[in-house]
């Protein structure tokens, strides 16, 4: 089994298919007819712009114009006339091969287009890479492998594929994708999302392992790839499909309904994002809001920090999109393992306990304030909620709220517009914050407890070390009884609290966490229906009593077999539902 990175989740089984992108190999060879070479190039053009035109509508019908757009700038390049007159000069002056003309020339303008210190500029300069590759690949005659007719159920494996493959997919025969390159927020990840395509990115040396027709099974969920799997995981992984697939169906009937238990407390179930592009999905599963808007992942796969104005269209996009519900919208929690090459953290011995989150936005105070300025700036377009990652001690909220009142001052004097009552949360995820919660609920309006950072720290364990997994452990008393204790520091002082780690999402934790007096979760936008349907068959003073018990069980393997009855019987009810 190899692991690579979760892009889109989902299971996937098929025969491989490896798009083997060679690179193009050109001869320098001068020509004698430069004639004949115009004309081979006029016709590759005209045949990549009709492509390119066909592409352009393939995308608007499955992907959306956002993503057309790629091919529009594709199709502008080609009809460009610096770039058409220096191919030609190349061929008629200095008797170059089209090819050969062709590939200069881009290489040309690529590397003008690099050198310009703008995002959007140098974004550029990969559609050109991508324009000439297509012109090559027709004047060479070089056909690639057609990815629109496929005849058997397919996993398509590549060092990476790009946006013009996946707009060329059979959808019927594609089961899935596997990058050795990118990451989440790569544009292959981005479109396997909308497509609803279970996707692995980052799946170093994969095209090695992997043979055309071997047989795949992948699971988007954890980034497990396995070749040519024996029959038990085979049959465990087909029987996990066919129960996603079915439970999907079912579940949208629960879209428009409430969240209310047997005896009526009603809960609110919220949505992790950590794109625009995920609303889709949150309006889908009809989540209440957005409970954690992840956005370092808008600082990745690029390499400068998104701009003041790139962000405040981001940040508008999605309050508006989410019409008035509440949206929590993260500041930038990077660092451990969310690395952002450019914003050059140092190697650090132990990067869970070092400069991240806040602690880096603190001390890279212009980084911070162009998103925070951002952030204040989008407020009037919805109900925009702030929340800090990694907050450990009081001081560091009182700082973050100079630095607000800074961007405050700067925007008025700009006379720019924005809403003075937001409000402001933390994460509670550092055991130092858990412990003394009812120290901070005065200088807050929120609480969100992540509790996959919490469990790394209160357990003293690193969450992304496969070796001491077990010690990781969300059923370990200490863990349950700080996270009860934050609940009840909200209740008491009537500050909101909710959970955004995966265990909101984790149908076994359910119970317990309502119990504690949790009316909030947030999770992956998949999970809201199965939580909800899960919720609407609980009895909330049942579940007090159970979290009462749980909480007086001296170890994790007493609660998961104390939960595991209690879930059994649940299941039973659900059933009956
Ligand atoms: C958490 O730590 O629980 C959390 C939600 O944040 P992240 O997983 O992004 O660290
Ligand atoms: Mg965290």
């Amino acid at each position: 089994m190899i692991k690579g990175k979760v892009a889109s989740i989902g299971i996937g089984i098929g025969k491989a298919l490896i798009l083997d992108d060679k690179e193009i190999t050109l001869e320098f060879d001068k020509v004698e007819n430069p004639a004949l070479e115009n004309l081979k190039f006029n016709q590759a053009m005209e045949a990549s712009l009709a492509e390119i035109n066909e592409l352009y509508e393939q995308a608007l019908s499955t992907v959306g114009i956002e993503k057309a757009q790629i091919f529009e700038a594709h199709s502008l390049i080609l009809q460009d006339p610096e770039f058409l007159e220096n191919i030609y000069l190349e061929i008629n002056e200095n008797h170059h091969k089209a090819s050969y003309a062709i590939d200069i020339v881009s290489r040309r303008f690529m590397e003008m287009f690099q050198q310009i210190e703008n995002d959007y500029m140098r974004e550029r300069a990969l559609d050109i890479k991508d324009v000439s590759h297509r012109l090559l690949k027709k004047i060479l005659n070089i056909n690639s492998v057609s990815l629109k007719d496929l005849s058997e159920d397919t996993i398509l494996i590549a060092q990476d594929i790009t946006p013009s493959q996946m707009v060329n997919l059979d959808l019927k025969h594609t089961l899935g994708i596997i990058t050795e390159f990118g990451g989440k927020t790569s544009h292959t990840a981005i479109m396997a999302r909308i497509l609803e395509l279970p996707a692995v990115v980052g799946a170093r040396g994969i095209t090695k392992f992997i043979k055309t027709g071997d047989l795949i099974a992948m699971n988007g969920d954890s980034g497990e790839i396995f070749i040519n799997p024996d029959k038990e995981t085979l049959h465990r992984l087909m029987e996990e499909k066919r129960k996603i697939d079915f439970q999907k169906k079912e579940l949208q009937s629960y879209r428009d309904l409430p969240t209310t238990t047997l005896d009526k407390r009603c809960v609110q179930l919220e949505a992790n994002i950590t794109s625009p592009l995920d609303v889709d999905s949150v309006l889908k599963n009809g989540a209440t809001g957005i409970g954690l808007f992840r956005t370092e992942f808008i600082y990745m796969d690029r390499e400068f920090p998104p701009t003041e104005d790139e962000q405040f269209s981001i940040y508008k996009s999605v309050l508006e999109r989410m019409q008035n519900k509440p949206v929590v919208i993260r500041t930038l929690d990077v660092g451990a393992d969310k690395k952002i090459p450019y914003l050059k953290i140092p190697n650090e011995e132990n990067p869970s306990l070092g400069l991240r989150a806040i602690r880096y936005c603190l001390k890279n105070k212009s980084i911070f304030k162009t998103q925070m300025r951002a952030l204040l700036r989008s407020s009037p377009f919805g109900n925009l909620k702030i929340m800090f990652p990694m907050i450990s001690k009081l001081e560091e909220v009182l700082i973050l709220k100079e630095i607000i009142s800074e961007c405050h001052l700067e925007l008025r004097q700009e006379g720019l517009s924005f809403r003075e009552d937001i409000k402001l949360g933390i994460m509670i995820e550092v055991p130092s914050a858990a412990i003394m919660a009812d120290l901070l609920t005065s200088h807050v309006d929120f609480f969100s407890i992540g509790t996959n950072d919490l469990i790394q720290y209160v357990c003293a364990v690193d969450r992304l070390n496969e070796e001491i997994n077990e010690i990781y452990d969300p059923l370990n008393p200490a863990v349950l009884r700080l996270i009860s204790h934050v609940i009840k520091v909200g209740e008491e002082t009537n500050t909101e609290v909710s959970i955004c780690g995966e265990m909101a999402g984790n149908e076994k934790m359910t119970q317990i966490l309502l119990g504690f007096g949790l009316s909030k979760f947030s999770m992956n936008p998949s999970n809201i229906l199965r939580i909800k349907k899960l919720i609407r068959v609980l009895h909330f003073e049942r579940a007090r009593v159970v979290s009462k018990e749980v909480l007086n069980l001296p170890s994790s393997s007493e609660i998961k077999n104390y939960l595991n009855s209690a879930h059994d019987k649940i299941n039973q009810l659900s059933k009956k539902s």
